[in-house]
This record gives C-alpha cells, sequence and structure tokens, in this order.
C-alpha cells in the first residue's frame, strides 16, 4: 500500500511520501539503540518532565492535531480533539505513575535464604510499534508513554494511511526533551516490518492492527524469539437482559457501535438481546441509529462521518449485501449515499444465521448485528460463540446475573451496564483471536521490562 494522506470524505490525496529505504531504517535502528544504551539509567524525574511537557504540546497544538487526523482518516473534528487530550491525560498518567509501578518489589529473603531478595523492573531496548490508523494518535501514544518512561525507545511504523499523523509523533518527543531517536517514526510499508523486527538490536515489538497482521508477526517474533503484545480485533457482544434500563442501554449501545464512525476494536458489534425486552430495545436502538447525523467530520454537529479507506467502505458493504442476501432484515441503513467520499450510513441488521459473514466476522463500520435469545444461557453462549475475546458489555441490574457474565463472558474486560471503553487506568487488552498482553495501567508498562529477580546473600 502507498504511504499517502486521502481524506476520506472527498477521496482526495492530500500528500503522498516515499517510503524510506534502507539507508535510513539502518540509521534509525541504530539512533534508538544508541539512545536506549546511553539513557536507560535516566532517572524517572527527568522523563516525567519531558512526559509532561509532551502533554503541554498536546494541549497547545490539539485543534492542528485533530484537524490532521480527521482530515486522513476521517474521524469527526470533535472525537479527534478528545483523542488529542485523551493521549495528554496519559502522558501525565504515566509521568506521575511510573516510577511507582516500577519500583523494587521487595520478596520474602528469609524464605529464600538470602539477606535480600527483590524483583527490579529494567528496560528492554529498542521496542518496534506497529500502528493502525483508527486512533492515529491515542494507539501509538499508549505504546509510547509507558515504554519511553521504562527507559525503552520507540520505533513506530504507522499505517499507511495515516503519514502525517505518524510525522508529527515522530517529532513529538524529541521537541519535548528526550533525547534524539527515542521515539522515531519509521515511514515504511508493512513489507519492511519484517527487515526491522529481525534487526538484533530491535527487541520486542507491538501490534496494534487485525488478525492476519498479527499473526504475521507473531510468526516472524517467533522465529527471532522475540517478545509480543498484540491487540487484534473484536466482534464485542452486548447483552441486554430484561432488568436494564432498555432506553439507556439503547442510548449506550448507539455510541458503542457508531463510535469513531464504526471503526473501534472494541466497538460493541452484536446486540444480543433477551426475548423479553427485544422489541423495545430494537425500536429504541433503531430510531438511535437512524437518527444519527451522518456527513462532513468537520461539521461540529456530524455524529458519524466516512470510513477511513475505501477498502473498508468495500468490506463492509459487502458483509450487509451477504446478510440480506442470505435472508437477513435491513431494519434501518444499509445504502449508501450518493457522492463523494466513503460513506456509510449507521444500520442496524436482524435475524442473522450463521451462514452469513456477519455472524462471524469483524464489521469495521457502523453496522450492527442484532440478536433474539430466549434465556441468560443462551446470551452468553452466542456472546461467546467467536473467535475474538476483546470486550463484553452486559446490561442487567440482577446481581446474579451480573456475577454470571462477569465470570462467564470470555474477554479481556467485561463492561456492566456501560460500554467498554479504554482508560489509562485500567489494562487493556484481549484473549483468543484478540491477541495477547496488556496496555495500559501497571501491567501495560511491566510488558516491555525485564522483571529482574535479585537474590542477595550474606557476607
Ligand atoms: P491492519 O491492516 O492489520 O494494519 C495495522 C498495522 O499493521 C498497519 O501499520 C499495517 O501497515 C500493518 N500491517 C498490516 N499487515 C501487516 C503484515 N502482514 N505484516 C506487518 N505489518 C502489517 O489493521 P487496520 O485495518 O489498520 O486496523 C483495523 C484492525 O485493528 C481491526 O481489526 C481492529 O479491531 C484492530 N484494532 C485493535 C485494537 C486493539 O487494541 N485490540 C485497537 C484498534 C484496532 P500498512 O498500513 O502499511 O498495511
Amino acid at each position: 500500500m502507498a504511504i499517502a494522506s486521502v481524506n476520506p470524505a472527498t477521496g482526495e490525496v492530500v500528500e503522498e511520501f516515499v517510503e524510506m529505504g534502507e539507508a535510513e531504517i539502518e540509521a534509525r535502528i541504530g539512533r534508538a539503540d544508541a539512545v536506549f544504551r546511553g539513557h536507560r539509567g535516566d532517572s524517572y524525574d527527568s522523563r516525567a518532565r519531558f512526559m509532561r511537557r509532551v502533554a503541554e504540546l498536546l494541549d497547545a497544538e490539539r485543534d492542528e492535531v485533530a484537524a490532521v487526523m480527521t482530515g486522513e482518516m476521517g474521524k469527526t473534528l470533535v472525537a479527534a480533539r478528545a483523542e488529542v487530550a485523551k493521549c495528554a491525560r496519559l502522558c501525565r498518567f504515566y509521568a506521575e505513575r511510573a516510577a511507582g509501578f516500577l519500583a523494587d518489589e521487595p520478596a520474602d529473603a528469609e524464605a529464600v535464604g538470602a539477606r535480600r531478595a527483590y524483583l527490579r523492573y529494567e528496560p528492554l531496548g529498542p521496542v518496534l510499534a506497529v500502528m493502525p490508523w483508527n486512533f492515529p494518535l491515542w494507539q501509538a501514544m499508549r505504546f509510547a508513554a509507558p515504554a519511553l518512561m521504562a527507559g525503552n525507545t520507540g520505533l513506530l511504523k504507522h499505517a499507511s494511511n495515516v503519514p502525517r499523523t505518524a510525522l508529527y509523533m515522530g517529532e513529538l518527543f524529541t521537541r519535548a526533551g528526550f533525547p534524539e531517536g527515542a521515539f522515531q517514526t519509521l515511514l515504511i510499508g508493512s513489507k519492511s516490518v519484517e527487515r526491522v523486527l529481525s534487526d538484533p538490536r530491535v527487541v520486542a515489538a507491538t501490534l496494534t492492527g487485525s488478525e492476519g497482521a498479527g499473526r504475521s508477526i507473531a510468526a516472524i517474533a517467533g522465529r527471532e524469539l522475540k517478545k509480543t503484545v498484540l491487540e487484534l480485533g473484536g466482534s464485542d457482544p452486548f447483552l441486554v437482559l430484561p432488568s436494564a434500563d432498555v432506553e439507556a442501554a439503547a442510548r449506550t449501545a448507539t455510541t458503542a457501535r457508531t463510535q469513531n464512525n464504526g471503526q473501534s476494536c472494541i466497538a460493541a458489534k452484536r446486540f444480543i438481546v433477551h426475548a423479553d425486552v427485544y422489541d423495545a430495545f430494537a425500536e429504541a436502538f433503531t430510531a438511535n441509529m437512524a437518527a444519527l447525523r451522518v456527513g462532513d467530520p468537520t461539521a461540529e454537529d456530524t455524529d458519524v462521518g466516512p470510513l477511513a479507506q475505501e477498502q473498508g467502505l468495500r468490506d463492509v458493504t459487502e458483509q450487509v449485501e451477504d446478510a440480506r442476501a442470505k435472508g437477513a432484515r435491513i431494519r434501518c441503513g444499509g445504502e449508501r449515499p450518493a457522492g463523494p467520499g466513503w460513506y456509510y450510513p449507521p444500520t442496524v441488521v436482524a435475524d442473522l444465521t450463521p451462514d452469513m459473514r456477519m455472524y462471524t466476522e469483524e464489521v469495521f463500520g457502523p453496522v450492527a448485528g442484532l440478536y433474539r435469545v430466549a434465556d441468560l444461557d443462551e446470551a452468553i453462549d452466542l456472546a461467546n460463540a467467536t473467535a475474538f475475546g476483546l470486550g463484553a458489555n452486559a446490561w442487567t441490574t440482577d446481581e446474579d446475573e451480573q456475577a454470571r457474565c462477569i465470570a462467564e463472558l470470555a474477554a479481556g474486560a467485561v463492561f456492566v451496564n456501560g460500554m467498554v471503553t479504554s482508560h489509562p487506568e485500567l489494562p487493556f487488552g484481549g484473549i483468543k483471536s484478540s491477541g495477547y498482553g496488556r496496555e495500559l495501567a501497571a501491567l501495560g508498562i511491566r510488558e516491555f521490562c525485564n522483571a529482574k529477580t535479585v537474590w542477595v546473600g550474606g557476607g
């Protein structure tokens, strides 16, 4: 795929870039390695000063960066500004908390015959981050902020359709005071990932992206015996049970499905509703979805902008058409608006059956699948009948049902009477084909650390 910034609202090419060649890749890996070795012992205080400065730059440049993101991947400007603000909050969170998360952890010295025994966290080295376009700043930042605070260095291979955001990030940390080379962007295509990850100086990789990319990177890393964190796709269930506040559930469901124009790994995608409240929920949810304003992502009152890529639009269209052809009922949406741009309307599809693609595939657009179930057992079985296991939403005020959902939904996160969202304070990640490892919170910063056991005897 060519590295280019293309406006999804119009299809116009904004800017094209030439991929970095071998000499540039080599120079950047060399710099990442040298900075790691030269600065791995720097104090958390000095890194925290720079990280707070990153947050200040993001605050000051919020509107400008938001416009870049909207211009190359189509999220609404309102959402883009919120994303920049969330990144600033993340930087402050790790500036404040990294030293505590990575403080030495005492062990029971007496039990192991030592005078002192403890765990000490050390950075690993240069880490390759392969990132997606859907939250172009947030996804990359939730790797970068903890990794840099821990003392690692970062090499960002961003998605080929968000090069302007990638270049902004490539300069941000140096501008904030981090040594030049602590965090760099590599403008390369996915074919060059193997070259970088096979380099002995690059010690680990993190990928946020599709299942296919995950398998490919895990295979390279497996051959090279390098640590990976994989944040992959999801087809999150959203359960609605009879005790739930159905109107509130329908409102949250609408946001959960259409956030980021429907292109979020943790968007709720399968709405699994108890027969007793199915009709009420389906009506309210369909009405909400149909009422959303679709259009120019730079307009302040737009709810849903275009999809980020033409291929994405083709995929979503084909998934809905496949369901329609096999007998599903399109309750709203399902017809592309005329005119330029890669728009797809909020769509609710009911009466899905296992032979339809939507039943098993992730739908990366504002399209909801609606399922009717007879009881909680069937709801949980259907929720878990997926290759993915990222997040799960459950709406019920019954405490026994809540306990069962928390225990039995196979996912990296369960949110009850709310929607799955990422927060700096909560670990984030999946199971099954949604990947492994965790980002954010204490677990996230420890992923790219050597947890070194120290045993010190007497004398
Ligand atoms: P993608 O096509 O997998 O791309 C993600 C990144 O991987 C891009 O930088 C891409 O580079 C690179 N890539 C693709 N194929 C590769 C390969 N074979 N080897 C090495 N690198 C490769 O995914 P996307 O379409 O950008 O993002 C959507 C997917 O990401 C969805 O499945 C979504 O659920 C998932 N996602 C997961 C999370 C999470 O935290 N779990 C968060 C956000 C998104 P190019 O752009 O150059 O191809």
